[in-house]
């Protein structure tokens, strides 16, 4: 029998592991890959309530980020870091060594380190860190080691300093996919239809939940679109004519400090569906 390969994504809060890379997540899982989401804080800081205890937002986002994993057909942790409040200690690092360790991931994707999130950046910072440790015997014995890192991407994201994202990997992604990364977003309840739009746009929270969707739906397919047009030229080269057919699109880049991707990441991953 061949081995099911395995996929790790790891983000800083209950709802990043998914929400950002939901198309090639979902890709994968067609494709009969594993796919296992981690959310490294527990998420107690994402609420303007100020009558909500952290135990309770923390119950609610544990069961949404569930739901959004069986969505997406795999398990969804989520660990005890304090949201808000995380550092990139030596605790923190053995911590995911041994997590990685014993689900022993093919790809692990994740947030780039320039982001405007102190838990993104640190959140990236940790896997960097770790990348290299995987494989040393000496670190965490306890928890036998890695024979080789795994390759190790960043999904996408606007920042610009002190560099752009770099679209080394690109994910075609259908109309019908789009729609299934609303549904994911959708799990998150708490976030998607109240906290998101704090404090810029508190006049959606009142709007029915219907327009609400409605509105998610029309800026995720507009940001693959915008996503196609960014990348016109780099598509036509590599896909020629067939790059038409590509509606919209999610970019990953490729972390030096990880594994060599395997083959059948790139051939699935980049199909045009
Ligand atoms: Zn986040």
């Amino acid at each position: 029998m061949e081995k099911q390969l395995k996929i790790l994504s790891i983000g800083a809060h209950p709802d990043d592991a998914d929400t950002y890379s939901g198309g090639l997540l979902s890709k994968l899982r067609d494709a009969g890959w594993l796919v296992r989401l981690l959310s490294v804080t527990d998420g107690s800081a994402g609420t303007y309530h100020m009558d909500e205890s952290a135990e309770e937002l923390k119950l609610k986002r544990r069961s949404e980020a569930a739901a959004s994993g069986r969505l997406l057909g795999g398990r969804y942790d989520v660990l005890d870091y304090p949201d808000g409040r995380l550092e990139v200690t030596l605790a923190a690092r053995e911590h995911l060594i041994r997590y990685i360790r014993r689900f022993r991931p093919d790809v692990i994707i994740t947030n780039r380190p320039n982001d405007y999130h102190a838990d993104h950046r640190n959140v990236s910072l940790l896997v960097q860190d770790v990348s290299f440790l995987l494989t040393v015997p000496h670190i965490c014995a306890d928890t036998p080691y890695l024979t080789h890192t795994p390759a190790i991407l960043f999904w996408a994201d606007d920042f610009k300093k002190p560099y752009a994202h770099i679209a080394d990997v690109v994910v075609p992604v259908s109309d019908a996919r789009v729609d299934f990364k609303v549904k994911i977003a959708c799990c998150h309840e708490c976030q998607y239809f109240d906290w998101m739009h704090w404090p810029d746009h508190v006049e959606r929270i009142a709007w029915p939940r219907e327009k609400q969707i409605a509105d998610l739906a029309e800026r995720y397919h507009r940001a693959g679109r915008a996503q196609c047009e960014e990348q016109k030229e780099k598509l036509a080269e590599k896909y020629g004519a067939e790059a038409e057919k590509i509606r919209n699109l999610e970019t990953y880049e490729i972390s030096e400090y990880g594994g060599v991707i395997p083959e059948e990441f790139l051939r699935v991953a980049e199909c045009i569906e």
